[in-house]
C-alpha cells in the first residue's frame, strides 16, 4: 500500500452516490476515483472508459482468473470489479482513492486492504429510494424492482461500515464527507445516521 489512502464508498443504487462523489472531487481535486469494469450494457449518456470500462463476460473473466481486480462482485445479474493496478499506481502516488462499489466488493477490500476507510451511503427511506430510482428513468420496472431488493440487502449491512451518511441534502453529505476523508486516519470516530 502507497501513501494515499483508500476510501470505499457503498450504498443503494439510486442513493445518489455518484453525484456526492463529483461534487466532492470538485471540491477536492486530489481525490481520484477508480473506474470500474463491467460486464453491464452502457446506460444512455454513460461513456467507456470514464464511467466503467464496458467489457464482455470472458473478458471480465480472464481478468478476474488472472488476480486483475482488488475486488469484484456480481450484482444484479452483471459482474463489476475494480482493476487493482490503476488503483496501486494512484495510491503509490499519494492520492487519496475511492471505489463507489457494492457491499460484497467492499468487504473484499476489508479484508485484503484492512486500512480502507469504508463508507455507508443511505437514502432518507425505501419510498424516496424508489421515487430516485424512478426519478432517473433508465430502468425498466423489472430492473427497478431488483434494485429496491438488493437495497434491502444491503441497507440491512450498514453497521459493517466504518461511517454512514443519509444522504438527505447532497451538499452537506459533500462536506461531511470531505470530512471524513480529512480526519481518517486520526481517530476513529462514531458515525452518524
Ligand atoms: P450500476 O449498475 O448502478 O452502475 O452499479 C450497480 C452497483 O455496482 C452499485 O452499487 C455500484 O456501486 C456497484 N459497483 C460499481 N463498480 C463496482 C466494482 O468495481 N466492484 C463492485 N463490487 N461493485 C461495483
Amino acid at each position: 500500500m502507497g501513501k494515499g489512502r483508500l476510501f470505499v464508498v457503498s450504498g443503494p443504487s439510486g442513493v445518489g452516490k455518484g453525484t456526492v462523489i463529483a461534487r466532492m472531487m470538485q471540491k477536492d481535486p486530489s481525490l481520484w476515483k477508480s473506474v470500474s469494469a463491467t460486464t453491464r450494457k452502457p446506460r444512455g449518456g454513460e461513456v467507456d472508459g470514464v464511467d466503467y470500462f464496458f467489457v464482455e463476460r470472458p473478458g471480465f473473466e480472464r481478468t478476474a482468473d488472472g488476480g486483475g481486480f482488488l475486488e469484484w462482485a456480481e450484482y444484479s445479474g452483471n459482474l463489476y470489479g475494480t482493476p487493482a493496478a490503476s488503483v496501486q499506481a494512484h495510491l503509490d502516488a499519494g492520492e487519496n482513492v475511492i471505489l463507489e462499489i457494492e457491499v460484497q466488493g467492499a468487504m473484499q477490500v476489508r479484508r485484503s486492504a484492512p486500512e480502507a476507510v469504508l463508507v455507508f451511503v443511505k437514502p432518507p427511506s425505501m419510498d424516496e429510494l424508489e421515487r430516485r430510482l424512478r426519478g432517473r428513468g433508465s430502468e425498466s420496472e423489472e430492473a427497478i424492482a431488483a434494485r429496491l431488493e438488493a437495497a434491502r440487502m444491503e441497507l440491512s449491512r450498514e453497521m459493517e461500515y466504518d461511517y454512514v451518511f443519509v444522504n438527505d441534502d447532497v451538499d452537506a453529505t459533500v462536506d461531511e464527507m470531505l470530512d471524513c476523508i480529512a480526519n481518517a486516519g486520526e481517530q476513529p470516530q462514531e458515525t452518524s445516521s
